[in-house]
């Protein structure tokens, strides 16, 4: 099957917009083992976009466009494409619907233009958008398929995943089967250098990385006509998945590492408390994005201050004096202050520089002292993080999950 990618809106080609739809696209097809040949993109222009439609109709079986079926004036590729395709646009009850209950749940005023977006070519399948107002359409005509999903990447996304690659997989004939592996404390590019030898054969299953600050994904995914053949195939990736990668593995389930850690907190109902200085709360605000964490989490403190390390964690005006509030023992001193005060079963205490002043020779811009206690036993462990303030606190965050996870695992 060859495959086209038409990308609608101005703000694409004048650079105001980076194209990150065909970059998701491209991927995700490449690994269904759909060939993409063309990615053109076009701007809100009936002529250039009609132009753009009826090339990719002389040279590719799949079309998809991204953008363009937004209420206003310049979107336009549904009336394109249900001219040139010669069919007429017709109301869906069901968008119309779905529109009226989008603006009610979100007491938005709605103007009359929305209603555009419940027209629907002729005989077209609906795909219904749960995070925004433009449905995608598909149909096919002769030997062509066609599908126009909405621009905003997270729609586009969310759309592709749960209504095109249904349709494209069993117009295919093929099982397709995803595994996700979860990382931390590794880079992208380490990660992928210990699959270098399996990407560059690869065919059936393909792999893919997928990197965040602090977590890489690796998506194994195979193809077959029936499900024993493709699992045996995922079963053999598996066990050199952890064969390579170990305990750095934290997640089968797509999880963020911080999702993971309370997940793990909770069914083994370990109770965590935490004390932060560099990173202002930001572990204790992770914790907190979890629901029903409040069942082993009740406290988090940001001590900030020596004033604040001294009073509420016991931290001793001594050791601030001798070692400084950046130091080994602070950290020390501040998970067991934190202990005592808080009796849960485990704590986390941090303590660094996140700059970009106050940072010396001995004691540079990045350094961090994490201090988890569990079962009787304190481990405080020195980090040098690298970037700016911001980067230096997400970065700490990220550890201190990753040391929570390897202490209670
Ligand atoms: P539209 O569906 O044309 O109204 O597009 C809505 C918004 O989606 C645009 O303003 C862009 O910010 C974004 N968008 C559209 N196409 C793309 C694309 N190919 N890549 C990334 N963002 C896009
Ligand atoms: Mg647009």
């Amino acid at each position: 099957m060859r495959c086209e990618l038409i990308s609608v809106g101005t703000e694409l080609l004048v650079g105001d917009t980076l194209n990150t739809n065909v970059q998701f696209l491209s991927r995700e097809l490449s690994l269904l083992g759909i060939r993409v040949y063309y990615h053109t993109t076009v701007g809100d222009n009936p002529e250039r976009l009609k132009d753009a439609v009826r090339i990719a109709c002389e040279r590719s079986d799949l079309i998809i466009t991204t953008g363009g079926l937004g209420p206003t004036q310049d979107d336009l590729t549904k009336e394109i494409i249900a001219e040139l395709f010669d069919r007429k646009l017709v109301e869906d009850k069901q968008v119309k619907q779905d529109i009226l209950s989008y603006f009610a749940n979100r007491e938005f005023p709605m103007t009359s233009n929305n209603f555009k977006q419940a027209l629907v070519p002729e005989g077209a399948t609906v795909l219904r958008n749960d995070w925004g107002t433009a449905p995608g359409i598909y149909f096919d005509q002769g030997e062509r398929q066609v599908f126009m999903l909405p621009g905003p990447p997270r729609e586009m996304i969310h759309l592709f995943q749960s209504a095109v690659l249904p349709i494209l997989k069993k117009n295919e004939n093929q099982l397709v089967v995803s595994r996700y592996y979860n990382l931390s404390d590794i880079g992208e590019s380490a990660a992928e250098d210990r699959l270098l030898d399996l990407i560059d054969k690869q065919d059936n299953p393909t792999i893919a990385t997928y990197a965040k600050m602090g977590e890489v994904q690796v998506r194994i995914t195979a193809n077959g006509s029936n499900e024993v053949e493709i699992n045996s195939l995922l079963d053999q990736y598996e066990q050199l998945m952890f064969e390579r990668f170990g305990d750095h593995i934290y997640s089968l389930n797509k999880e963020s590492l911080s999702d993971a850690v309370c997940r793990m907190l909770l069914e083994k109902k370990i109770t965590i408390a935490t004390a932060e200085s560099c990173s202002g709360g930001l572990i204790a605000s992770q914790l907190t994005r979890y629901p029903g964490i409040s069942e082993v989490f009740g406290m988090g403190l940001v001590t900030y201050s020596n004033e604040a390390k001294m009073k509420l964690l016991d931290v001793s005006a001594d050791t601030l004096e001798k070692h400084g509030a950046v130091s080994e023992e602070t950290a020390r001193e501040m998970c067991m202050g934190l202990k005592y005060s808080s009796g849960a079963d485990c704590c986390v205490a941090v303590t660094g520089i996140a700059g970009p002043d106050g940072g010396t020779d001995d004691k540079p811009v990045g350094l961090v002292y994490i201090g988890v206690f569990y079962k009787n036993k304190l481990e405080v462990t020195r980090w040098h993080f690298k970037g700016e303030r911001q980067v230096v606190q997400d970065k700490t965050a990220i550890k201190a999950f990753n040391l929570i996870r390897k202490a209670i695992d």
